[in-house]
């Protein structure tokens, strides 16, 4: 037996993916163990850390904080007896059974390993954004559109999200503006087309921000034209950073198929191309991205693991009877 410490299930990521499957993993009395991660602005408990109000997540009817929300399920998870590494997974080993997970030179071995790492939002990387985040700076029009209500804001991005972001928020906000940094867009004809024909949808092209400005609210943006270096201010409540988001699967490169973005691919149901490997949340779903379908996708993935260990699907696939005994260590 190879050195390290054995459990059923391996479950790496604490957003809301990985305490769900933690509860379910956990409560089935499968022996369980969750790295938290740190990448996450440093603090484990995932995206939802970075926010405030949460008010579509089901069964809070006043919504509820962000890391409250996270605290809540993270309890849920240690009722079952979830056991804990608080830290970041640095390697993996998906090459043999069993499955083996590094925190640097610690070895973890599981029969089931559940990726929930997530994805994180790419950032203009300014420190007036940084400071305004959550304060009028976000990342996603879903969960915060409802704030700007009567507002006037901005996106930033030409790609289909930041189409997709500035229609959303056309519900909300009197007026969406996008900046981009070019003169074209690089969105698809229909989502262009959608928001060039979106009456509240305005567009300043060739353009960057500088500056978010504000003191604890946003209350505009410093642009610079990128052919004339012209500056100029346009007065914002809201801004949203719309140039894509960076799936964290750095460590699973090679061993997880992956499209071209890095999102993991789950072949069938949450199974990844490696038997016994299962992947829940943002990590793999680069469409919805919302707390509820990473928890319900976590859920998803700890009732797949569960069944993989007992052997009790997947032989007619591609993991074979074969892969299922071996991975009964
Ligand atoms: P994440 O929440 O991204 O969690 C990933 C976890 O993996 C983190 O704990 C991270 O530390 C860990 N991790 C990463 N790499 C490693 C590693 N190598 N080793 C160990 N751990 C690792 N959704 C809503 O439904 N409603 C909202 O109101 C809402 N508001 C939002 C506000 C903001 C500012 C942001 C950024 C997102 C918001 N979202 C909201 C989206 C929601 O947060 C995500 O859809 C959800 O958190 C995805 O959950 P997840 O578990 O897949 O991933
Ligand atoms: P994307 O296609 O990579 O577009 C990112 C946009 O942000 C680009 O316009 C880029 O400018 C801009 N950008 C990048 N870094 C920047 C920076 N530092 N400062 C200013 N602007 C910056 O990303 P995406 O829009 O998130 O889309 C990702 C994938 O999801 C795409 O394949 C897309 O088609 C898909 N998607 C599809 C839908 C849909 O069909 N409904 C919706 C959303 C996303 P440049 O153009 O100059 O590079």
């Amino acid at each position: 037996m190879a050195n390290g410490k054995y459990y059923d299930v391996l479950i790496i990521g604490s957003g809301p993916a990985g305490w769900t499957a933690a509860v379910y993993s956990a409560r089935a009395n499968l022996k369980t163990l969750l790295f938290t991660g740190l990448v996450a602005g440093g603090t484990p408990g995932g995206q939802l850390m970075l926010t405030t109000e949460v008010e579509n997540y089901p069964g809070f009817a006043e919504g509820i904080l962000g890391p409250e929300l996270m605290d809540q399920m993270r309890q849920q998870a240690l009722r079952f007896g979830t056991e804990l590494v608080e830290d970041d997974v640095t390697r993996v080993d998906f090459g043999q059974k069993p499955l083996t997970v590094y925190v640097g030179d610690d070895a973890y071995h599981g029969k089931a390993v559940i990726v929930a790492t997530g994805a994180s939002a790419i950032w203009l990387g300014l420190d007036s954004e940084e400071r305004l985040r959550g304060r009028g700076v976000s990342s996603c029009a879903t969960c915060d559109g409802f704030f700007f209500r009567g507002k006037e804001i901005a996106v930033v991005g030409g790609g289909d999200t930041a189409m997709e972001e500035a229609t959303y928020l056309t519900q909300h906000a009197s007026k969406v503006t996008v900046i981009h940094r070019r003169d074209a867009l690089r969105a698809s004809k229909i989502m262009q087309d959608r928001a060039f024909n979106n009456p509240k949808i305005a567009f300043v092209f060739d353009n960057v921000v500088e500056e978010v400005l504000g003191e604890n609210a946003v209350e505009g943006v410093r642009l610079r034209n990128v052919k004339t270096g012209e500056e100029s201010t346009l007065p914002v409540q809201g801004l949203f950073i719309a140039i894509g988001h960076r799936p964290n699967t750095e460590i699973f490169r090679g061993q997880l198929d992956m499209d071209e973005p890095g999102y993991i691919i789950a072949h069938e149901h949450t199974a990844t191309n490696v038997p016994g490997v299962f992947v829940a949340g943002d990590v793999r779903d680069h469409r919805y991205r919302q707390a509820v379908t990473a928890a319900g996708d976590g859920c998803m993935a700890a009732l797949d693991a569960q069944e993989y260990i007992t052997g009790e699907i997947w032989t007619d696939w591609a993991i074979g009877e074969e892969a299922v005994a071996a991975s009964q260590v």
